[in-house]
């Protein structure tokens, strides 16, 4: 079959990062020696994912009533509070972690400002799982999720930021920016991973190098959101889709080259499934299909 002529740009960083990779491998891994593992949430924000997992015998629970002790507990890539992994050891259970390295740094990095006798601010997402993981680390901490919130902030003398790993240097920089003349003495460790600064630069330069931008990844994931704010800085002609059933092809009609990149938590299939069906397109003569964002 002749293949469409628009050239693909698929980000060099992009899908699954190596801390969702490897979570997702020591849940299947255990899922063959175990028959079965829990995981008090889901392992990643991507149905496909969870799905197939629970094919292979990974269970997701909500609450410690729910998990069955004869099967090992697995821990989350992006981390835990200590509360958490207390219950769960002195259940006896067997457990498994899979907590990212990078994030233990961030739970390292915001123990080391509490010792420092500063207060301890988080430039992240309220709720997320991994901001959750990481203000349990301390006794106290705020969690700064923009600009705008870092205005209402009160003065204070001596404070520490770490910044949840999936966030953009811009809004970082923002809130740095809000918390200088009001913060006497701010130290800053930022915790942004390498991994999602390489996402972010390539988010970027697919968006200003192609005339149109595909971002995969589910709705609720919230570094796929982050990868949409930042394409859209540079380029309009950009769409979120969560797998290739909602990309409206004809929407490509004129487009000559199509930059996509993928959230940390979408799995490979699903890139290549939008690639295959980008490559089989025939343009249709005077349609142009739904409009970009
Ligand atoms: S986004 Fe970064 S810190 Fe989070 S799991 Fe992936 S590699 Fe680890």
């Amino acid at each position: 079959m002749k293949e469409s002529s628009i050239k693909i740009d698929l980000a060099k960083g992009c899908g699954f990062c190596g801390g969702v990779r490897r979570a997702v491998q020591m849940a299947e891994e255990a899922a063959k020696d175990y028959m079965h593992v829990t995981m008090l949430g889901n392992i990643v924000h991507n149905e496909t994912v969870v799905k197939d997992l629970e094919k292979k015998g990974v269970f997701v629970v909500d609450s410690f009533d729910a998990i069955d002790p004869r099967y090992p507990v697995l821990l989350r890539a992006h981390g835990s509070t200590p509360a958490v992994e207390e219950t769960l050891y002195a259940m006896g259970l067997t457990i498994l972690d899979a907590t990212c390295p990078l994030v233990r740094e961030i739970h390292k990095a915001i123990k080391d400002i509490e010792k420092e006798g500063r207060i301890c601010l988080i430039v992240g997402d309220h709720d997320h799982d991994e901001v959750v993981g990481i203000a349990g680390q301390v006794s106290q901490a705020t969690i700064v999720a923009s600009p705008d919130e870092a205005k209402k902030l009160p003065t204070i003398k001596k404070a520490g930021i770490v910044v949840q790993s999936t966030q953009t240097q811009a809004n970082l920089q923002a809130v740095v920016a809000e918390l200088l003349p009001k913060v006497m003495d701010l130290r800053v460790i930022n915790t942004i991973c390498a991994p999602s600064r390489l996402y972010q630069q390539e988010a970027e330069r697919i968006a200003r190098e192609n005339d149109a931008v595909l971002i995969i990844g589910s709705p609720n994931s919230a570094n796929t959101r982050r990868l949409a704010e930042v394409v859209k800085q540079f380029n309009h002609r950009a769409m979120v889709i969560a797998s290739a059933n909602e990309l409206d092809i004809d929407a490509l009609n004129g487009v000559h080259s199509i930059g996509i990149t993928a959230g940390a938590s979408t799995p490979d299939c699903v890139i290549q499934e939008v690639i295959e069906k980008i490559k089989r397109y025939k343009p249709k003569e005077g349609y142009h299909g739904k409009k970009f964002l």
